[in-house]
């Protein structure tokens, strides 16, 4: 049996009701906040994300699904959302009208990570990206956001991190300390880090390498390094979190992955997962619109991991679709056609109905409507039909009623609808 491939899932009937909750949800909250969905494909030529995710990062370097197709271009499976979103900010000039826009994306993403609990090779992101607007205002506008849902879904234990990363004016400085330190550690570091530290030394303080992370134990940190404007950026975004009442904590070794950060940025952790421990991360990325050949844009972003997003509530809550409303338990071939009959009509108004097509006992059928949990039963067999009447049976009550078969479909949705 062709099995599927390794890091990747089938999400089954049981538990997409969780993730249209999460969803609906979401997609409500950001709505609410004035961000607007966007749908952006699943592939783009690699060099979109080569260029904006960098190219000396894990996920360009190794673990970006590539290939050529039959045209002979270079295809990637996006990695994430935030490129194929700037890339259509720019394409479709969104800025023009109106340089501040919003927008939202839910779906799934690739990366060829090594699988384990929380990390899979295709995972799905909720990410929402703000682009337009420099107040740091709307860098705690995010993660207040960020904050309000994970309360409204009910996720417990999470913690904000945040730090800055500086801008292209007060980096220089820091990467200088930077090297000065590295230079004197590089024995201890991974071959990976002595290629960073070449090509991007700030990433030498992501690596979860124990040797390297003792390496940059003494490391100056980004934010001591921040210019004026940086400086007084970072103050108000704390400034507003602390005054709206969102718990956060510093963290100086917070740099991220991605190239194309600056200042703001920030990851939301919890307790609940192990070693997977991030469930949303984002941060600003000024420059990155002009890089990719738009005008100078400020922008801002963040990514939810919703596989870990699932895991976490699916410990803590249960929610299951619901059972149909009717279930027509059929005895007889003329009993069956009348009950199909009524089950399309049903259906076709907006009532959840099923019915049993072979030749069942009413014993059988009962039992299948028990754990199909459906509201209602409807009994009709030969003597019924007969007798021109059908019986309704409540579920949860055990009341039975008689209903008249002349004008049941009517009287059926009557009683039933939602
Ligand atoms: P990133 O795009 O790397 O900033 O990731 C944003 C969020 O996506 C992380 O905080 C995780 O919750 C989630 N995420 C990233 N990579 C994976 C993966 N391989 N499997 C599941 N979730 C992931």
């Amino acid at each position: 049996m062709i099995q599927l491939i390794r890091g990747f899932k089938d999400i089954l009937p049981a538990e997409t009701a969780l993730w249209q909750h999460i969803e609906r949800t979401a997609a409500s909250l950001l709505g609410d906040f004035g961000y607007g969905e966007i749908r952006v494909p699943i592939m783009e030529k690699t060099e979109l994300f080569a260029r904006s995710i960098g190219e000396d990062t894990d996920i360009v370097e190794k673990e970006m699904y590539t290939f050529v197709d039959r045209g002979g271009d270079t295809l990637t499976l996006r990695p994430e959302a935030t490129a194929s979103i700037v890339r259509a900010y720019i394409q479709h000039k969104m800025y023009a009208d109106d340089p501040v826009r919003k927008f939202y994306t839910i779906g799934p993403m690739f990366r060829r990570e090594r699988p384990q609990k929380g990390r899979y090779r295709q995972f799905y992101q909720i990410d929402a990206e703000a682009f337009g607007i420099e107040s740091p205002l709307v860098d705690a506008q995010m993660i207040y956001m960020l904050h309000t849902l994970f309360e409204r879904l009910g996720v417990q234990d999470t913690q904000v991190l945040i730090n800055s990363l500086g801008c292209p004016d007060c980096r220089p400085r820091f990467r200088q300390a930077l090297l000065d330190l590295l230079d004197g550690v590089e024995e201890q570091l991974c071959s990976d880090c002595r290629r960073r530290k070449a090509n991007n030394p700030l990433r030498v303080l992501d690596c979860k390498v124990p040797g390297c992370r003792e390496a940059v134990a003494g490391a100056p940190a980004i934010i001591d390094y921040l210019c004026d404007a940086c400086r007084a950026h970072f103050d108000t975004v704390t400034g507003a979190l602390t005054a709206h009442g969102i718990p956060f904590v510093l963290d100086k070794r917070l740099v991220r992955g991605l190239d194309y950060y600056t200042r703001t940025t920030f990851e939301i952790q919890t307790t609940a997962l192990g070693a997977q421990s991030a469930v949303a991360g984002g941060g600003r990325y000024d420059g990155l619109v002009q890089a990719l050949g738009g005008p100078a844009t400020p922008a801002i972003g963040f990514a939810i991991g919703f596989d870990r997003l699932v895991e976490i509530l699916g410990q803590q809550t249960q929610i299951t679709a619901a059972g149909p409303a009717l279930f027509i338990a059929a005895i007889g071939d003329a009993a069956r056609a009348a009950a199909f009959d009524w089950s399309l009509r049903l259906g076709g108004a907006g009532l959840y109905v099923e019915m049993e097509h072979g030749d069942k006992s009413l014993k059988a059928q009962m039992k299948r409507a028990n754990r199909l949990d459906a509201g209602h039963v409807l009994i009709v067999g030969e003597n019924e039909l007969a007798a021109g009447k059908a019986v309704l049976r409540d579920m949860a009550t055990k009341e039975q009623t008689e209903l008249p078969i002349d004008g049941i479909v009517d009287a059926l949705r009557q009683r039933l609808a939602p």
